[in-house]
Protein backbone atom coordinates (compact mmCIF):
# COMPACT_ATOMS: atom_id res chain seq x y z
CA UNK A 1 0.00 0.00 0.00
CA UNK A 2 1.88 3.33 -1.20
CA UNK A 3 2.25 5.69 1.11
CA UNK A 4 3.08 9.00 -1.54
CA UNK A 5 4.06 9.35 -4.84
CA UNK A 6 7.19 10.47 -6.36
CA UNK A 7 6.38 11.42 -9.95
CA UNK A 8 8.49 11.05 -12.75
CA UNK A 9 9.98 14.81 -12.89
CA UNK A 10 10.45 15.46 -9.54
CA UNK A 11 13.16 12.12 -9.08
CA UNK A 12 15.68 15.17 -10.09
CA UNK A 13 14.03 17.31 -7.40
CA UNK A 14 14.63 14.23 -5.00
CA UNK A 15 18.51 14.20 -5.46
CA UNK A 16 19.14 17.75 -5.82
CA UNK A 17 17.30 17.63 -2.43
CA UNK A 18 19.27 14.94 -0.79
CA UNK A 19 22.94 16.50 -2.18
CA UNK A 20 21.75 20.22 -1.12
CA UNK A 21 22.14 19.02 2.26
CA UNK A 22 25.06 17.21 1.72
CA UNK A 23 24.60 13.91 1.49
CA UNK A 24 25.56 11.36 -1.97
CA UNK A 25 22.61 9.71 -3.92
CA UNK A 26 24.02 6.28 -5.30
CA UNK A 27 22.09 4.49 -8.21
CA UNK A 28 22.51 2.36 -10.86
CA UNK A 29 24.19 4.39 -13.78
CA UNK A 30 26.10 3.23 -16.69
CA UNK A 31 30.20 3.08 -16.79
CA UNK A 32 31.80 1.22 -19.12
CA UNK A 33 29.01 -0.69 -21.06
CA UNK A 34 27.48 -1.67 -18.13
CA UNK A 35 24.84 -0.75 -14.97
CA UNK A 36 26.68 0.15 -11.73
CA UNK A 37 25.79 1.27 -8.83
CA UNK A 38 28.31 4.66 -8.34
CA UNK A 39 27.43 8.58 -7.26
CA UNK A 40 25.12 10.25 -9.23
CA UNK A 41 24.02 14.19 -9.29
CA UNK A 42 21.67 14.11 -11.96
CA UNK A 43 18.45 12.08 -12.73
CA UNK A 44 19.63 11.73 -16.64
CA UNK A 45 22.43 9.35 -15.32
CA UNK A 46 20.34 6.53 -13.53
CA UNK A 47 19.75 3.83 -16.27
CA UNK A 48 16.31 3.89 -17.04
CA UNK A 49 15.97 0.05 -17.43
CA UNK A 50 18.00 -2.55 -15.87
CA UNK A 51 17.85 -5.34 -14.16
CA UNK A 52 20.23 -5.17 -11.69
CA UNK A 53 23.75 -3.22 -11.19
CA UNK A 54 26.61 -5.56 -11.88
CA UNK A 55 27.86 -4.66 -8.36
CA UNK A 56 26.47 -4.60 -4.91
CA UNK A 57 25.32 -1.70 -3.40
CA UNK A 58 27.77 -3.03 -0.08
CA UNK A 59 30.87 -1.12 -1.53
CA UNK A 60 29.02 2.12 -0.29
CA UNK A 61 28.96 0.52 3.68
CA UNK A 62 31.93 -1.72 3.29
CA UNK A 63 34.47 -0.22 0.64
CA UNK A 64 36.84 -2.26 -1.45
CA UNK A 65 39.45 -1.10 0.91
CA UNK A 66 39.94 1.79 3.50
CA UNK A 67 42.60 2.71 6.26
CA UNK A 68 41.40 2.01 9.35
CA UNK A 69 44.77 3.34 11.46
CA UNK A 70 47.97 4.50 10.60
CA UNK A 71 51.36 3.82 12.44
CA UNK A 72 54.29 4.48 13.73
CA UNK A 73 57.03 1.99 14.61
CA UNK A 74 59.13 4.20 17.60
CA UNK A 75 61.63 2.67 19.24
CA UNK A 76 60.75 0.69 22.45
CA UNK A 77 56.53 1.10 20.99
CA UNK A 78 54.30 1.45 18.31
CA UNK A 79 52.43 4.19 17.83
CA UNK A 80 49.00 2.96 16.45
CA UNK A 81 46.49 6.07 15.51
CA UNK A 82 42.75 5.27 15.17
CA UNK A 83 41.32 7.28 11.75
CA UNK A 84 37.92 9.08 11.55
CA UNK A 85 35.29 7.00 10.13
CA UNK A 86 34.16 8.63 6.97
CA UNK A 87 29.95 8.09 6.80
CA UNK A 88 28.48 10.14 5.01
CA UNK A 89 24.13 10.65 4.57
CA UNK A 90 23.67 8.54 1.85
CA UNK A 91 20.71 7.20 -0.15
CA UNK A 92 20.99 3.95 -2.15
CA UNK A 93 18.00 4.39 -5.03
CA UNK A 94 17.15 1.46 -7.19
CA UNK A 95 18.56 -1.71 -5.02
CA UNK A 96 16.15 -4.66 -5.61
CA UNK A 97 14.41 -6.15 -3.13
CA UNK A 98 16.77 -9.43 -3.47
CA UNK A 99 20.04 -7.31 -2.53
CA UNK A 100 18.98 -5.23 0.16
CA UNK A 101 17.72 -8.32 2.16
CA UNK A 102 21.55 -9.12 2.66
CA UNK A 103 21.71 -6.35 5.04
CA UNK A 104 20.62 -8.55 7.64
CA UNK A 105 23.61 -11.04 7.59
CA UNK A 106 25.75 -8.21 6.70
CA UNK A 107 24.59 -6.57 9.81
CA UNK A 108 24.53 -9.64 12.01
CA UNK A 109 28.60 -10.56 11.12
CA UNK A 110 29.88 -6.63 11.64
CA UNK A 111 27.91 -6.90 15.17
CA UNK A 112 28.56 -10.16 16.23
CA UNK A 113 31.87 -10.84 18.08
CA UNK A 114 33.26 -7.02 17.80
CA UNK A 115 31.06 -3.87 16.72
CA UNK A 116 33.32 -2.76 13.35
CA UNK A 117 32.22 1.13 13.37
CA UNK A 118 33.51 1.31 10.22
CA UNK A 119 30.36 -0.26 8.82
CA UNK A 120 27.91 0.02 11.35
CA UNK A 121 28.31 4.36 11.24
CA UNK A 122 27.79 4.06 7.57
CA UNK A 123 24.89 1.66 7.91
CA UNK A 124 23.01 3.97 10.28
CA UNK A 125 23.89 6.88 7.98
CA UNK A 126 22.12 5.43 4.68
CA UNK A 127 18.66 5.10 3.84
CA UNK A 128 18.13 1.94 1.33
CA UNK A 129 15.33 2.64 -1.73
CA UNK A 130 14.39 -0.23 -3.06
CA UNK A 131 12.62 -0.68 -6.40
CA UNK A 132 10.56 -3.87 -7.31
CA UNK A 133 11.96 -5.50 -10.39
CA UNK A 134 9.94 -5.33 -13.25
CA UNK A 135 12.46 -6.94 -15.58
CA UNK A 136 15.19 -10.33 -15.06
CA UNK A 137 16.44 -12.61 -16.53
CA UNK A 138 17.37 -16.33 -16.37
CA UNK A 139 20.37 -15.71 -13.42
CA UNK A 140 17.20 -14.28 -10.92
CA UNK A 141 16.50 -16.71 -8.60
CA UNK A 142 15.32 -14.76 -5.51
CA UNK A 143 11.53 -16.91 -5.33
CA UNK A 144 14.22 -20.29 -5.10
CA UNK A 145 15.52 -18.34 -1.75
CA UNK A 146 11.94 -17.46 -0.18
CA UNK A 147 12.40 -13.59 -1.41
CA UNK A 148 10.55 -11.97 -4.12
CA UNK A 149 10.31 -8.30 -6.10
CA UNK A 150 7.83 -7.74 -3.72
CA UNK A 151 10.00 -8.61 -0.41
CA UNK A 152 11.05 -5.26 1.95
CA UNK A 153 13.73 -7.01 4.20
CA UNK A 154 16.52 -4.91 3.97
CA UNK A 155 14.95 -2.06 2.91
CA UNK A 156 14.10 1.43 4.35
CA UNK A 157 11.79 2.76 1.38
CA UNK A 158 10.39 0.22 -1.19
CA UNK A 159 9.31 1.74 -4.53
CA UNK A 160 7.24 0.37 -7.84
CA UNK A 161 7.57 1.75 -10.10
CA UNK A 162 4.56 3.15 -12.04
CA UNK A 163 2.78 3.26 -15.66
CA UNK A 164 3.46 7.09 -16.24
CA UNK A 165 7.27 6.54 -15.31
CA UNK A 166 6.88 7.53 -11.61
CA UNK A 167 7.10 5.68 -8.40
CA UNK A 168 4.64 4.54 -5.62
CA UNK A 169 6.01 4.67 -2.58
CA UNK A 170 6.27 3.05 0.88
CA UNK A 171 8.17 3.67 4.21
CA UNK A 172 9.22 1.12 6.03
CA UNK A 173 11.21 1.62 8.37
CA UNK A 174 11.75 4.68 11.13
CA UNK A 175 14.34 5.98 9.34
CA UNK A 176 12.48 5.81 5.47
CA UNK A 177 9.90 7.75 7.41
CA UNK A 178 11.96 10.31 8.30
CA UNK A 179 13.71 10.42 4.77
CA UNK A 180 10.14 11.01 3.38
CA UNK A 181 9.06 13.79 5.80
CA UNK A 182 12.57 15.29 5.42
CA UNK A 183 11.83 15.43 1.96
CA UNK A 184 8.31 16.03 1.97
CA UNK A 185 8.30 18.95 -0.64
CA UNK A 186 8.84 16.49 -3.38
CA UNK A 187 7.04 13.36 -2.52
CA UNK A 188 2.74 13.85 -3.81
CA UNK A 189 -0.43 12.44 -2.53
CA UNK A 190 -2.04 10.12 -4.60
CA UNK A 191 -2.46 7.36 -6.63
CA UNK A 192 -1.01 5.53 -10.05
CA UNK A 193 -0.86 2.29 -11.55
CA UNK A 194 1.68 0.42 -10.62
CA UNK A 195 3.79 -1.59 -13.53
CA UNK A 196 3.79 -5.40 -13.34
CA UNK A 197 6.26 -6.84 -11.37
CA UNK A 198 8.54 -9.56 -12.79
CA UNK A 199 8.36 -12.79 -11.20
CA UNK A 200 11.39 -15.32 -11.65
CA UNK A 201 10.36 -19.45 -12.10
CA UNK A 202 11.52 -21.28 -9.27
CA UNK A 203 14.89 -23.30 -10.05
CA UNK A 204 13.40 -26.87 -10.49
CA UNK A 205 14.11 -29.24 -7.68
CA UNK A 206 16.02 -26.73 -4.92
CA UNK A 207 15.13 -27.44 -1.16
CA UNK A 208 16.60 -25.22 0.94
CA UNK A 209 15.91 -27.84 4.16
CA UNK A 210 17.37 -31.00 2.16
CA UNK A 211 20.43 -28.08 0.86
CA UNK A 212 20.78 -27.38 5.13
CA UNK A 213 20.36 -31.06 5.75
CA UNK A 214 22.36 -32.50 3.43
CA UNK A 215 25.50 -30.12 4.43
CA UNK A 216 25.62 -30.57 8.35
CA UNK A 217 26.38 -34.40 7.11
CA UNK A 218 30.78 -34.22 6.73
CA UNK A 219 30.30 -37.10 4.16
CA UNK A 220 29.54 -34.75 1.70
CA UNK A 221 33.06 -33.54 1.68
CA UNK A 222 34.00 -36.25 -0.42
CA UNK A 223 31.37 -35.18 -3.04
CA UNK A 224 32.63 -35.77 -6.61
CA UNK A 225 30.56 -32.33 -7.42
CA UNK A 226 32.75 -29.83 -5.30
CA UNK A 227 36.33 -31.18 -8.03
CA UNK A 228 34.06 -30.90 -10.45
CA UNK A 229 33.31 -27.35 -10.16
CA UNK A 230 36.62 -27.06 -9.24
CA UNK A 231 37.43 -28.14 -12.76
CA UNK A 232 36.48 -25.75 -14.48
CA UNK A 233 36.68 -22.45 -11.91
CA UNK A 234 39.88 -20.43 -12.24
CA UNK A 235 39.61 -18.91 -8.68
CA UNK A 236 39.30 -15.53 -10.38
CA UNK A 237 37.14 -14.55 -6.84
CA UNK A 238 34.58 -12.32 -9.27
CA UNK A 239 31.69 -14.19 -7.72
CA UNK A 240 32.42 -13.00 -4.24
CA UNK A 241 33.14 -9.47 -4.73
CA UNK A 242 29.55 -8.93 -6.80
CA UNK A 243 28.37 -11.05 -4.17
CA UNK A 244 26.02 -8.82 -1.86
CA UNK A 245 26.28 -11.03 1.09
CA UNK A 246 30.17 -11.91 0.84
CA UNK A 247 31.91 -9.74 3.13
CA UNK A 248 35.65 -11.15 3.67
CA UNK A 249 38.32 -8.71 4.11
CA UNK A 250 41.74 -8.62 4.77
CA UNK A 251 43.68 -6.51 6.85
CA UNK A 252 47.26 -5.41 5.11
CA UNK A 253 50.30 -2.85 6.38
CA UNK A 254 51.03 -0.58 3.75
CA UNK A 255 54.10 1.87 4.03
CA UNK A 256 57.62 1.11 4.54
CA UNK A 257 58.73 -1.17 7.73
CA UNK A 258 58.38 2.13 10.63
CA UNK A 259 55.12 3.64 9.34
CA UNK A 260 52.20 3.69 7.06
CA UNK A 261 48.64 3.00 7.21
CA UNK A 262 46.78 -0.32 8.00
CA UNK A 263 44.19 -1.42 5.16
CA UNK A 264 41.05 -3.45 5.46
CA UNK A 265 40.52 -4.84 1.87
CA UNK A 266 38.19 -6.89 -0.04
CA UNK A 267 39.19 -10.86 0.46
CA UNK A 268 37.66 -13.50 -1.64
CA UNK A 269 37.16 -17.43 0.25
CA UNK A 270 38.35 -18.47 -3.65
CA UNK A 271 41.73 -17.25 -3.73
CA UNK A 272 44.08 -19.68 -2.61
CA UNK A 273 45.76 -17.36 -0.48
CA UNK A 274 42.99 -17.18 1.67
CA UNK A 275 43.43 -19.55 4.33
CA UNK A 276 47.06 -19.97 4.05
CA UNK A 277 48.82 -19.77 7.37
CA UNK A 278 52.08 -18.33 7.55
CA UNK A 279 53.47 -21.53 8.79
CA UNK A 280 52.95 -22.30 5.47
CA UNK A 281 49.80 -25.02 5.62
CA UNK A 282 46.90 -24.62 3.65
CA UNK A 283 43.49 -26.26 5.32
CA UNK A 284 41.88 -24.87 1.96
CA UNK A 285 44.85 -25.63 0.04
CA UNK A 286 42.81 -26.82 -3.25
CA UNK A 287 39.90 -25.31 -5.33
CA UNK A 288 36.89 -27.70 -4.30
CA UNK A 289 37.45 -26.99 -1.25
CA UNK A 290 37.00 -23.42 -1.54
CA UNK A 291 34.12 -23.71 -3.59
CA UNK A 292 32.77 -25.99 -0.87
CA UNK A 293 33.66 -23.39 2.07
CA UNK A 294 31.82 -20.55 -0.48
CA UNK A 295 28.58 -22.85 -0.63
CA UNK A 296 28.99 -23.72 3.04
CA UNK A 297 29.00 -20.52 3.72
CA UNK A 298 25.71 -19.58 1.96
CA UNK A 299 23.62 -22.56 3.01
CA UNK A 300 24.71 -23.82 5.57
CA UNK A 301 26.73 -21.17 8.31
CA UNK A 302 25.27 -18.12 7.89
CA UNK A 303 21.39 -19.31 8.11
CA UNK A 304 22.85 -21.62 10.95
CA UNK A 305 25.00 -19.08 12.65
CA UNK A 306 22.93 -16.05 12.04
CA UNK A 307 19.88 -17.15 11.21
CA UNK A 308 20.25 -15.17 7.50
CA UNK A 309 20.29 -15.62 4.30
CA UNK A 310 23.63 -16.20 2.67
CA UNK A 311 22.30 -16.32 -0.01
CA UNK A 312 19.62 -14.21 -1.61
CA UNK A 313 19.52 -14.75 -5.04
CA UNK A 314 20.11 -12.03 -7.07
CA UNK A 315 22.08 -14.40 -9.88
CA UNK A 316 25.37 -11.76 -10.08
CA UNK A 317 27.59 -14.67 -9.23
CA UNK A 318 26.30 -16.76 -11.92
CA UNK A 319 26.35 -13.58 -14.68
CA UNK A 320 30.16 -12.73 -13.65
CA UNK A 321 31.61 -15.96 -13.67
CA UNK A 322 33.87 -16.03 -16.81
CA UNK A 323 33.87 -19.94 -17.01
CA UNK A 324 29.44 -20.08 -16.64
CA UNK A 325 29.81 -22.06 -13.26
CA UNK A 326 25.94 -21.60 -11.99
CA UNK A 327 25.50 -21.88 -7.58
CA UNK A 328 21.59 -23.19 -9.06
CA UNK A 329 23.25 -26.42 -10.36
CA UNK A 330 24.99 -26.96 -7.03
CA UNK A 331 21.67 -25.91 -5.08
CA UNK A 332 19.75 -28.90 -7.07
CA UNK A 333 22.44 -31.22 -6.55
CA UNK A 334 21.71 -30.99 -2.90
CA UNK A 335 18.09 -30.89 -2.96
CA UNK A 336 18.32 -34.50 -3.84
S1 LIG B 1 25.71 -16.37 -4.06
FE1 LIG B 1 25.32 -15.50 -6.09
S2 LIG B 1 23.09 -15.46 -6.27
FE2 LIG B 1 23.56 -15.77 -4.10
S3 LIG B 1 23.57 -13.69 -3.22
FE3 LIG B 1 25.69 -14.14 -3.83
S4 LIG B 1 25.88 -13.32 -5.92
FE4 LIG B 1 23.70 -13.44 -5.44
S1 LIG C 1 33.59 -16.31 -10.70
FE1 LIG C 1 33.54 -18.43 -11.46
S2 LIG C 1 35.68 -18.88 -12.01
FE2 LIG C 1 35.72 -17.05 -10.70
S3 LIG C 1 36.04 -17.89 -8.61
FE3 LIG C 1 33.83 -17.67 -8.91
S4 LIG C 1 33.13 -19.70 -9.62
FE4 LIG C 1 35.37 -19.62 -9.90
Amino acid sequence: MADKILKKEDLAKLIASVTGKGGRFVAPTTAARQIVFKKVSKAEEIAPDYILARNSFKEFLFPQTEVIAEFTVCKDTVDMRGVEVEAPETVVFGARPCEAASLAGMRALFTWDFVDEFFTKRDDNTVVITVGCTKGDEACFCTSVNLSPESTEGADVYMRETEDGGYAVQALTDKGKKFVAAHAAVFSEGSAKARALFMPEKVPGVDLKKISERLKDKSHYDNPVWKKLAMKCIGCGACTFVCPTCRCFDITDEGTAFEGERRKNWDSCQYDSFTLHASGHNPREHQPQRWRNRFMCKFNFYPEKFNSKGCVGCGRCIRVCPVRLDITDVMQEFSK
